[in-house]
């Protein structure tokens, strides 16, 4: 037996294993390929879940280093979703049978923001009587608007830690008390509290990443013991701080493979959570989300924002089907789910199996 499949054989991986996992080269990594494989059929089955993705406004009053649409940016134009443009989104979802949305946008934490919101996800179960699921990516809240939130209607939340390792942080966010890994961390502590299923993940191949902090970064979502996972390569955005660094990244494909990796290693680990087949993967190869799906992910997030506002939330930059209509998006989707090998779970909430164990008793 080679050192992979000796290791891949464990009950529970420690730091160094997770670190020669990691380090593995293609040839080597089919064995862990496999194995995920093997046991999302056994824990999660053939089912790809949906969450139709409404990216609802590119307001932003945070600085991160490596996104896009930093507040320090004035290239791009910002913009709110209409109510109607909100609806029509939600409409069409629950119409394909999606049963899931994920409401998504800068950060903001002003009443007028946290009170649309809550507005948004009362009138979307009232249209929908309480039949297409939420989940929110809208950063660091207080307990209140958590609350708040979920008591409208919204149970899970994705919030990224990014990096598991506080000092990497400082690196990639100002140094204010707007940007502190403490912060993000006791958010994600509320969200728990607060009742939602919870997700997290980070980005690969940023720079000053190394390989110990990936491991470490796997480590952080076993002992948060989280329900959802969202990981994908860091892509540089010329229009950002961490643009000056882009010559000290692995290549492209080199982080692709890494995500990929990440990506089995966490459902060998989690066998039961839900992971995310990301769209920063699709941007760096053009069957990035299929090849996540076979090594162990199963949700993915069609993009329903309205076509004329996706060229303001570029994230980073070759983001993919920027132009496509919900329909466009549906349809090609489906089909790279069944070249995959795996089926749409229509009309099901496809809940973390994870959250509904914790909380079984
Ligand atoms: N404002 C919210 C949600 C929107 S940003 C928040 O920050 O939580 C959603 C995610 O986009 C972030 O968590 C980050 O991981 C990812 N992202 C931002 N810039 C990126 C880049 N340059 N490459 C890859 N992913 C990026
Ligand atoms: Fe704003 Fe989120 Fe981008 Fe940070 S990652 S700048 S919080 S949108």
């Amino acid at each position: 037996m080679n050192p992979i499949e000796e290791i891949l054989n464990k009950e529970t991986f420690s730091k160094e294993d997770l670190v020669a996992l990691l380090s593995a080269d293609e040839k080597e990594s089919v064995k862990i390929f496999e194995k995920a494989k093997a046991i999302k059929k056994e824990q999660v089955g053939k089912k790809v879940y949906f969450r139709g993705l409404i990216e609802y406004s590119n307001y932003c009053s945070k600085n991160c280093f490596y996104c896009g649409i930093r507040a320090g940016n004035s290239r791009y134009v910002r913009y709110e979703l209409t109510d109607e443009e909100v609806f029509e989104a939600v409409k069409y979802a629950y119409e394909n049978d999606f049963a899931s949305i994920v409401i998504q946008s800068g950060e903001r934490s002003d009443r007028k923001f946290t009170d649309k919101i809550e507005f948004l996800l009362k009138e979307i179960k009232r249209m929908t009587e309480g039949k297409l699921h939420v989940t929110l990516s809208l950063g660091e809240q207080s307990v209140e608007t958590y609350r708040r939130w979920y008591e409208a209607g919204a149970h899970r939340y994705l919030l990224r830690i990014e990096v598991s390792n506080p000092e990497l942080y400082k690196k990639l966010h100002p140094a204010d008390k707007h940007h502190r890994y403490e912060d993000r961390l006791e958010a994600l502590r509320r969200l728990r509290a607060a009742g939602y299923q919870v997700g997290t993940g980070v980005m690969i191949g940023l720079p000053f990443q190394t390989i110990s902090d990936l491991a470490d970064d796997l480590i952080f979502f076993r002992d948060f013991d989280i329900d959802m996972a969202g990981m994908g390569p860091y892509i540089e955005h010329e229009d950002t701080p961490l643009y000056k660094f882009r010559h000290e990244l692995l290549p492209l494909r080199g982080r692709f493979f890494l995500s990929l990796k990440m990506v089995a290693l966490l459902r060998i680990m989690m066998k039961d959570i839900n992971i995310a087949a990301t769209t920063a993967m699709q941007s760096i190869d053009p069957a990035g989300r299929e090849k996540a799906l076979m090594v162990g992910a199963n949700v993915m997030m069609p993009n329903l924002t309205p076509v004329k506002y996706r060229q303001n939330y570029l994230l980073y930059e070759n983001k993919p089907c920027i132009d496509e209509e919900a329909e466009e998006c549906k349809s090609c989707l489906e089909a790279r789910i069944h070249l995959a090998g795996d089926e749409v779970g229509y009309g099901e909430w496809g809940d973390s199996r994870h959250f509904g164990k914790r909380n079984e008793i």
